[in-house]
């Protein structure tokens, strides 16, 4: 099967419809998401109408979460926390029931998926970098496990008891006899200095992993964010990508 893996689209219309063309053109057979469809931006209704459409796997994140009540924001900063609210009131009865049914993690074929970390995924712990990953190979056993969170790609490969790979990346190809943890990177939210929409593609067959970048119109959702009265710093942070 050929996947597409995506995460954090955060109420970015316009990001998730310039992945969703993206897609279009790659015709995966599936599409997996790995959760916080909303938080920070304008459109969370409309965004989770286009991923509960194409999705196939869908899971929770912190801010879906914070959003319908299932997790609290003692951890989120003021702008997030403004956000949530904005969110609470904005989403229809029914995509609130939606989400507070969504799990925290997922199993398909040979990849796991959790929105932040395979350990204790409802307490939300991010995964950056070797020292996170170590502990969290320990709490999958399939082949890849796919993560979102932190909005920045990374690709961790562990062979036997060595990490072996860690870092930002374009295309790899698995190795047999290795496990993997990739962050798929932002949809609507990108925080590694690059403002496109990330997205990753999958290839069960060859094994091969590619992180994909799709520009978007990011004036359009910043516009959009100022009509609703949207923290000024959540505004400005989509034109950096950071
Ligand atoms: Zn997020």
């Amino acid at each position: 099967m050929k996947l597409a893996v995506i995460s954090d689209v955060h109420s970015n219309l316009e990001a998730l419809e310039a992945v969703r063309r993206h897609l279009d053109a790659e015709n995966p057979d599936a599409v997996y998401f790995l959760g916080d469809a909303v938080g920070y931006g304008p459109q969370p209704n409309e965004c989770l109408e286009i991923l509960r459409g194409i999705c196939s796997v869908m899971i929770l994140g912190n801010h879906d979460a914070a959003a319908v009540g299932l997790t609290d924001t003692a951890n989120f900063n003021i702008y997030a926390r403004m956000a949530v609210e904005y969110t609470a009131g904005k989403l229809t009865e029914e995509n609130r029931s939606y989400l507070s049914s969504l799990p925290y993690t997922a199993l398909r074929g040979d990849a796991f998926m959790a929105h932040a970390s395979p350990y204790e995924p409802k307490r939300w712990h991010y995964i950056l970098g070797r020292g996170d990953a170590v502990l969290n190979f320990e709490y999958f056993e399939q082949t890849v496990c796919f993560v979102g969170h932190s909005h920045c790609p990374l690709a961790i490969g562990k062979n036997g008891e060595e990490i072996i790979e860690a870092g930002g990346f374009g295309t790899i190809r698995m190795k047999e006899g290795m496990r993997y943890i990739i962050n798929t990177g932002s949809v609507g939210q990108p925080r590694d200095g690059d403002r496109r929409a990330a997205l990753v593609l999958y290839d069960e067959k060859t094994g091969e992993i590619s992180l994909r970048r799709v520009p978007y119109d990011v004036a359009a959702v910043q516009e959009k964010m100022v009509r609703q009265g949207l923290p000024e710093y959540l505004i400005i942070r989509l034109s950096n990508g950071y």
